[in-house]
């Protein structure tokens, strides 16, 4: 069964090509399904942007949909950058840009009180009366100045021990525990009930 996953991420349609492969959809990017559209995401929270990304997709093809949103909430903050992770720093600013900014709001702040989480949500849409709704979360804290290169966005000033950040790891090692990980292993298991 095809499924449109509704992201121009060519890295994600690829993730999520692994996990839906074996459960036997056939997963394809928006440009694959000849799709152009741009989504307001004005929800208040992941799970209501990935609906909301999901559903217009599916307004338009009619057929299965995979949407995602995802980002970074840090708890010394109130839960920010949350839902605005990818603008944190203005519309320009860079993934380096939104790390200085972090570690700069956070300056002097005891470690204790540095802790975090990235979360994903995914919506599937399979049909008019099929959704599904999962949430992934990956615990760590905000170290004091960036770490690594691997990974994107956040990865560096994110650490999973006072050793190391998400940006030290392996691609590999990195999917095992991500948010992302954790959301699709939900998503196959309550697809897999639905085969
Ligand atoms: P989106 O889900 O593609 O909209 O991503 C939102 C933003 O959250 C990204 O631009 C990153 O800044 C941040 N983010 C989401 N997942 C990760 C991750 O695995 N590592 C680092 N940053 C992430």
């Amino acid at each position: 069964m095809k499924i449109i996953i509704a992201t121009n991420n060519q890295g994600k349609v690829r993730e999520f090509k692994q996990m839906l492969e074996p459960l036997g959809y056939e997963p394809m990017s928006l440009k694959d399904a000849g799709i152009d559209i741009e989504v307001v995401e004005d929800g208040e929270t992941f799970a209501e942007n990935a609906h909301i990304k999901a559903q217009a997709v599916y307004e338009i093809c009619h057929c299965p949909v995979l949407a995602d949103d995802s980002g970074l909430e840090i708890d010394f903050l109130g839960g920010a950058p949350g839902i605005y992770s990818a603008r944190y720093a203005g519309e320009d600013a860079t993934d380096k840009d939104r790390c200085d900014k972090i570690l700069s709001e956070l300056e002097g702040v005891d470690i204790s009180l540095r802790t975090a989480r990235f979360a994903c949500a995914l919506y599937c849409i399979i049909d008019d009366e099929t959704e599904y709704s999962v949430l992934g979360t990956f615990s760590g804290f905000i170290g004091t100045e960036p770490r690594g290169d691997n990974g994107f966005g956040y990865d560096p000033i994110f650490m999973v021990d006072e050793e190391t950040s998400v940006a030290m790891l392996s691609d590999e090692e990195k999917n095992k525990i991500s948010h992302r990980a954790e959301a699709m292993k939900k998503l196959a298991e309550v697809l897999r009930a639905n085969v």
